[in-house]
């Protein structure tokens, strides 16, 4: 284990086990349809690639890139990295993020697609911490829900390293004080 690791919170095997129910749960849902994947990085990079092979169904992947201002913590301020080109209306549209944590970032996302009107629209966080929720938004999946804790891995960062993490661990306070 790395040792700016104080302890693991899911492990591959846990983490794979529950991304194939989640993507089993989604090829039932979608058994008609097919729907765009929207990955929000690049935290939930690792997380859409391993569901999106678990998704039976064919489907379209584009990616979409919003960051805070500050390093490490979510600040008020949030800054869209790129346009929103993708063709969005009328398209049956799966968000996936990393993490729910005060819902800042998902709010502001989920409200500018709804603006592009798709047919529909879910979010589906592979972690979720409610008792930090600021903003009244709940995800239509959740792989699992958490404590209030820092994590990392499966691409979640701190300061941009240790995305490749193949478990999700809590990170040492001491390595951010
Ligand atoms: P929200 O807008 O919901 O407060 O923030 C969500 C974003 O904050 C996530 O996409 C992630 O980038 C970051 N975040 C929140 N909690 C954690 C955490 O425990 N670990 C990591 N690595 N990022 C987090
Ligand atoms: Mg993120």
């Amino acid at each position: 284990m790395n040792s700016d690791i104080e302890r693991v919170l899911f492990s591959a095997e846990e983490l794979y086990q529950r991304v194939s129910e989640l993507g089993k749960l989604l090829t039932e849902e979608y058994y008609d349809r097919e729907p765009l994947i929207l990955c929000v990085m690049k935290g939930a990079m690792v997380f859409t690639s391993d569901l999106m092979r678990q998704l039976r169904r064919p489907c379209e992947l584009e990616t979409i890139a919003i960051s805070s201002y500050r390093e490490g913590v979510t600040s008020g301020s949030l800054v869209v990295d790129q346009p929103l080109s993708i063709h969005i209306t009328g398209r049956d549209v799966i968000v996936v993020e990393d993490i729910l944590d005060t819902g800042r970032t998902l709010d502001y996302v989920m409200n500018i697609l709804q603006n592009a009107e798709p047919a529909s629209l879910k979010l589906v966080t592979l972690l979720d911490k409610p008792s930090r929720r600021v903003v009244p938004l709940q995800a239509d999946l959740v792989g699992f829900t958490i404590p209030d804790v820092f994590v990392v891995g499966y691409g979640l960062d701190y300061n941009q390293g240790y995305r490749n993490l193949p478990y999700i661990g809590v990170l040492k306070p001491s390595v951010y004080h």
